[in-house]
């Protein structure tokens, strides 16, 4: 059966353990560092505060060992916040955190008003519900980086080998999709 971390520190973490429980996953929250002799087949990193999430997995000495993993293979999945602490290079805040993504990722940039919307649109071949809440976006993608959804002419999601990143939240939506989609590459390591 398969197993997976969801970073529970800080932000919507609760929505994607729903999601994999209807899927029939098993799934533990991530708090503190003996959470992670549990053993995972992947890896959540939710929606929440990056610069919040950046500091409290310092604090909690969670960095390092996640960011091993990630390198070194372990399936994970970054949305929104998430996809913020996976991306190399952010243009515009100065707090860099895992930096394993070869991904440059600009932040709150759909700017007030267009802060939170909702959208169909299409990821690989599937029309799927994206829910967008102060959204970052992928501005440059490295050369190793398959880009998985444009929204208005920006990427929204896009995956590097073992690392999956969405600008928006697959899990605050009634779609299962994106969610089978990281289980299938979780299967597939
Ligand atoms: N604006 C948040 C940040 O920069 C991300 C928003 C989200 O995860 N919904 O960390």
């Amino acid at each position: 059966m398969i197993t997976i971390g969801i970073l529970a520190v800080q932000g919507a973490f609760i929505e994607h353990k729903h999601i994999l429980e209807k899927l029939g996953v098993k799934t533990f929250e991530i708090r503190q560092l003996r959470d992670l002799k549990k053993g995972m087949d992947g890896l959540i990193l939710p929606g929440g505060e990056s610069t919040a999430m950046g500091k409290l997995l310092h604090d909690l000495n969670l960095f390092k060992p996640l960011q091993d993993l990630i390198q070194g293979g372990l399936p994970v999945l970054g949305t929104c916040a998430g996809m913020i602490l996976l991306a190399k290079k952010l243009t515009n805040d100065s707090h860099i955190h895992f930096q394993t993504m070869d991904i440059e990722v600009e932040r709150n940039a759909y700017g007030r008003q267009l802060g939170s919307f909702f959208t169909n649109a299409l990821f690989g071949e599937k029309e799927i519900p994206m829910t967008f809440i102060r959204a970052p976006y992928i501005s440059k993608v490295g050369p190793g980086v398959e880009v998985l959804s444009v929204v208005n002419d920006r990427i929204v999601a896009a995956r590097e080998n073992n690392q999956l990143a969405t600008a928006f939240h697959p899990e605050l939506t009634d779609s299962t999709y994106l969610h089978e989609y990281f289980l299938s590459i979780v299967k597939n390591r």
